[in-house]
């Protein structure tokens, strides 16, 4: 229970390194990985680094069950940006890498110590409507589901963003990722993204470049804008009063994708910000941290690479 509590702590940078040699037909090819993150925890990003001494022709990572896209980054340089879901249970989980040159490979494999994470409650009262829905409505519910994991499971295949991500408004964060909700009484499914406290009518800027999935009304988030960065990451933007951009429209980072409102299931007017990464839900303000502004520790994703 000790080490349990002792990796809750970490809030600070998580930096961490090794070196593998594989040799395979007498040549070698040597992975350094590096991992960074806010916390290893769940709903955290984390960035992989690996750098190999000659250039790779590829580079596979794994990770709690899934692929993990690894992109180029420099002719040595290669990352993935891997996230640990809501529901991953706390505990150790194996990360492998898989890099080839040529006919030389070289395998990795290290352990990921995923820490718990304590999330407060939050209790708000919406019209009932949002919280025991009228059967008039279930199908369209289910329909609407089904359709977001197919945009989950279909994300663009190459890396749409680039640069640092930034947030879509400037006003802080007002609710927490993960927080358990109780609507009007009832618990529903924990909160799986960040709440930023913008009036009504303030610009929403996209966090980074990527093409325009879906831009309508949806049952619990109001009007919706789903813009897939490649690689499996995605931003979810909820509530808007107004939509800016249609789907199929590739948007540049920054580009005003619709204005703040209370549509959908809301208290009041606000903007949700969820980040879907892998299929995981994880935290907006992790993925501001690992690939931000403030984004330090020798990670460094200028925009034009
Ligand atoms: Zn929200």
């Amino acid at each position: 229970m000790k080490v349990v509590l002792r990796a809750l702590v970490p809030l600070a940078a998580f930096v961490a390194a090794w070196t593998s040699g594989v040799q395979a037909t007498g040549q070698r090819l040597d992975v350094t990985v590096a991992i960074r993150a806010r916390a290893i925890a769940v709903g955290e990003v984390v960035v992989v680094t690996m750098t190999t001494d000659t250039p790779a022709d590829e580079v596979r990572v794994k990770a709690f069950d899934r692929d993990q896209p690894a992109f180029r980054d420099s002719p040595l340089v290669w990352r993935a940006i891997v996230g640990i879901d809501l529901d991953v249970v706390p505990n150790t989980y194996v990360l492998t890498v898989d890099a080839r040159a040529g006919e030389v490979v070289s395998h990795v494999s290290r352990d990921l110590l995923v820490a718990n994470r304590e999330f407060p409650t939050r209790r708000l009262t919406v019209d009932d409507a949002y919280v025991n829905p009228p059967a008039a409505v279930t199908e369209r519910i289910t329909q609407e589901a089904k359709e977001l994991d197919l945009i989950w499971k279909s994300p663009a295949a190459t890396r749409l963003w680039t640069g640092a991500f930034e947030r879509p408004v400037p006003q802080d964060a007002n609710s927490a990722f993960g927080s358990r909700s109780v609507f009007n009484g009832e618990s529903r499914s924990p909160h799986s993204g960040a709440d930023f406290s913008s009036p009504a009518g303030t610009p929403i800027h996209a966090p980074n470049a990527g093409r325009v999935v879906l831009a309508r009304d949806l049952y619990f988030t109001g009007n919706t804008v789903i813009i897939d960065h490649g690689l499996g990451l995605f931003s979810l933007l909820a509530h808007l009063s107004s939509i800016d951009v249609h789907e199929g429209d590739v948007v540049a980072a920054g580009r005003v994708v619709g204005l703040v409102g209370a549509t959908g299931r809301v208290t009041g007017p606000h903007l949700h910000w969820g980040v879907r990464l892998g299929g995981a839900r994880v935290d907006p303000l992790s993925l501001l941290d690992a690939l931000g502004p403030k984004t330090t520790a020798g990670v460094d994703f200028r925009r034009g690479r």
